[in-house]
């Protein structure tokens, strides 16, 4: 468990870090390669790229390989990081608001208090849903449903159980020890999302033989350094023709899965986030 809560510790003060540094007029590539140089200087490893959504994007936007975004006015910031060590991950966001949205910012933050308080081992996983439906809603916002949290496991972001934000039925219970990460949506819009266009931020599917030979010095680099976490574009160290050419040839042949970045179905909505890592009938390590 050591790792597991060494990670949450470095990811809570790489979030605590990274809050303060989103503001009117900063640079979204270089807030997010501030806060991924902290998370190194401290100890750590870079789970999965640094996101910051904006506004009506729920989840995986990260920078781009080319071009920059500056923070704007009335912008509402998902932060969400994700910190390893030896594989043992903390996964944590936070809203930064920077318009007036407070109760859109509270309800998210809300529910995700409300699910840590009931998470112990026994409690079945649609109850978790429950009771962030149940906090959103009474803000009068909509918790996203087809988001959710999910377990973690080492050097895997995502397994098993899925931890709904509505009462989805799901009776899984929460078992003692297990690593699990809550992540509450709120939003004024559709309360869906769907999936959009490509975010630069890949995985590994499988290994194995191509014959291009950028694709293949990519496809090295990434097995070795990120094995089955995702990584982006502008974190390879290779120019920009070699990721052109070797990207794509390794998406066409079912080498790597593209993520595609989140929008929620409504336009011009708003969606705020907040998440943390638990170990079930221990702690919160993203505290
Ligand atoms: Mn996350
Ligand atoms: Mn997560």
């Amino acid at each position: 468990m050591k790792d597991w809560i060494k990670a949450g510790e470095i990811a809570s003060s790489a979030r605590e870090y990274g809050k303060k540094l989103i503001k009117v007029g900063a640079s979204h590539l270089e807030v997010t390669e501030k806060i991924e140089a902290k998370i190194i200087s401290l100890g750590g490893e870079i789970a999965f790229p640094t996101q910051i959504s904006i506004n009506n994007i729920a989840a995986h936007y990260t920078s781009l390989f080319e071009g920059d975004v500056k923070f704007k006015e009335g912008d509402v910031c998902k932060l969400d990081l994700g910190v390893h060590v030896n594989g043992a991950i903390g996964d944590t966001a936070v809203t930064v608001d920077l318009g007036s949205n407070d109760s859109l910012v509270k309800a998210s933050l809300n529910a995700l208090n409300a699910a840590i308080k009931i998470a112990k081992p026994g409690v079945s996983v649609n109850e978790i849903g429950k009771v962030i439906h149940k906090e959103i809603t009474s803000l009068g916002f909509s918790p996203i449903v087809n988001l959710g949290g999910h377990g973690l496991d080492k050097w895997k972001i995502h397994t098993a159980p899925s931890i709904p934000n509505f009462d989805n039925g799901d009776k899984t219970k929460l078992v003692e020890g297990q690593v699990i990460a809550i992540e509450p949506f709120a939003s004024n819009g559709s309360g869906l999302i769907f999936e959009g266009k490509g975010s630069e931020i890949y995985q590994l599917e499988k290994e194995g033989n191509i014959r291009d030979a950028n694709a293949r010095k990519i496809l090295k680099f990434v097995s070795e350094k990120y094995k089955t976490l995702p990584f982006a574009k502008r974190q390879l160290p290779f120019n920009k023709l070699q990721l052109t050419v070797g990207l794509s040839a390794l998406k066409r042949n079912g080498f790597l899965h593209e993520y595609g970045v989140l929008p929620e179905k409504k336009e011009g909505s708003l969606v705020s986030q907040h998440e943390h890592t638990l170990i079930i009938g221990d702690r919160v390590t993203t505290k």
